[in-house]
């Protein structure tokens, strides 16, 4: 029994505890009355400390994970310089693209709805961002005080000081090699938090949903649905309508022979749930279609850290889903604030499952949306993490493909299957 249920997997587990909780919830709300058992034992003390304490242990993981993971990140694309025209290319799609997605996700959300119905509005929401202007937005992105940024967890300030971090650590090299592994190490042991606070996520799934439906009851099954729902359409939207429009205008190219091929690389991502772990499936698939390794060892690691365009698409819904529960009306420059971080937050995943969960935060922070909503869409995330991963390492081949094609690296021959890879193009991997 017991080696049966280690088999079950944290994912597998997060579905079991938010299932259980959705039961339990109904049950309090149905058939006990005992308020003493109910509300003050259970609802109020037992529930609020196992799911708060848990939505806080994950914001403990946000400022240090995106801090580390950016300047980890930028200073290991040191060469963009020398990449020249590839790595620019390459930025602006992987930016643009999510920029759309974060869009398109929006849209969706705000058609649907999804979290009418759901009235969280008793928490709150007095400091919701709207009234922010653009201007006031840029300015404070800089980091005026960045030990105040990170204290406060100011993540836009956090960033661009990661970054100004990163392009300098590229730069000197050799000079600052021991700061460099600090960070490096740091990161590690961030992922490994990660994984720790991760462990506690069935429990802490469970006292929310038990403690949000034993309060709602029927009528917060339809919103979580409508949720899902919506993030699947822009996923559907953004791998099946976006990414071929975009491979069709820049390349020519029939994205049908893509997909054809690609599959197993979107299987692999979809029940991993890590772009990370999908790079060298990706990479060979890439090169059996004629795209130049000179590009794709560059683009497709550099994707899988930052170019999360499902990612994004989970978390516009996310903040649309939330604010329409608390009955906020998100303003333009709010909306506009929200696609920002949405794009920033992309390059702040790490490509391993759950992480998009824990940027969230950061997402949900820069318009000072309550985080208690994360709770109610945690359980059925790790479903939607295999999806959105499946499309997040999508985005990075298909850009991929346009730079090659467009850097005259790509052998479109052998993408249209008239001309067999060249023999350095098997076995890469090995
Ligand atoms: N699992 C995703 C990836 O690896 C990241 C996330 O959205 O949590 O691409």
């Amino acid at each position: 029994m017991i080696t049966h249920l280690k088999k079950i997997s944290l994912g597998n587990w997060m579905l079991i505890g938010m299932v259980l909780g959705v039961i339990f919830g109904f049950f309090l709300n149905f058939y006990v009355s005992d308020t003493f058992i109910k509300d003050i034992i259970l609802i109020n003390n037992v529930f609020y400390i196992g799911g708060t304490g848990f939505i806080k242990l994950m914001k403990m993981l946000v400022v240090p994970l995106v801090f580390f993971s950016i300047i980890v990140g930028v200073a290991s694309i040191s060469d963009i310089k020398k990449i020249g025209t590839i790595g620019g290319r390459t930025l602006i799609i992987y930016l643009i693209t999510t920029a759309i997605a974060v869009t398109i996700a929006i849209l969706i959300a705000s058609t649907i709805k999804p979290g009418e119905g759901l009235n969280l509005a008793s928490v709150t929401v007095a400091n919701v961002t709207n009234n922010i202007t653009m201007s006031d937005t840029i300015l404070n992105m800089i980091p005026e005080n960045p030990i105040s940024s990170l204290a406060n967890g100011d993540m836009l300030p956090v960033i661009i000081f990661g970054v100004i971090i990163g392009i300098i650590l590229a730069k000197l090299k050799e000079e600052t090699k021991l700061v460099n592994r600090m960070f490096v190490e740091g990161n590690r042991i961030m992922m490994e938090m990660t994984h720790l606070v991760m462990k506690f996520a069935p429990i802490g799934i469970f006292c929310l949903m038990a403690k949000t439906f034993a309060g709602l009851g029927l009528e917060g099954v339809i919103p979580l649905g409508k949720y899902v729902g919506c993030v699947l359409l822009g996923l559907v939207i953004q791998a099946f309508v976006i990414y071929p429009s975009l491979m069709v205008i820049f390349t020519r190219l029939n994205p049908i022979k893509f997909f054809r091929r690609f599959i197993s690389v979107i299987l692999f991502a979809f029940s991993s749930s890590t772009s990370n772990a999908t790079i060298p499936l990706n990479l060979e698939k890439l090169s059996e279609m004629g795209v130049s390794r000179d590009v794709s060892s560059f683009t497709i690691p550099l994707g899988a850290t930052i170019n999360m365009d499902g990612t994004s698409i989970m978390q516009g819904c996310a903040v649309m889903f939330a604010a329409q529960a608390y009955g906020i009306d998100l303003g333009t420059s709010a909306l506009l604030t929200v696609i920002f971080t949405a794009v920033m937050a992309s390059i702040g995943t790490a490509g391993v499952p759950s992480v998009g969960l824990i940027t969230l935060n950061m997402v949900f922070g820069s318009v000072g949306l309550p985080t208690d909503a994360i709770g109610i869409i945690m359980g059925i995330d790790h479903l939607l993490d295999m999806f959105r991963t499946a499309v997040n390492i999508t985005g990075d081949a298909i850009c991929t493909i346009i730079v090659s094609f467009k850097n005259k690296s790509m052998d479109v021959d052998v993408f249209n299957g008239k001309k067999k890879p060249p023999k350095e193009f098997k076995n890469l991997l090995s």
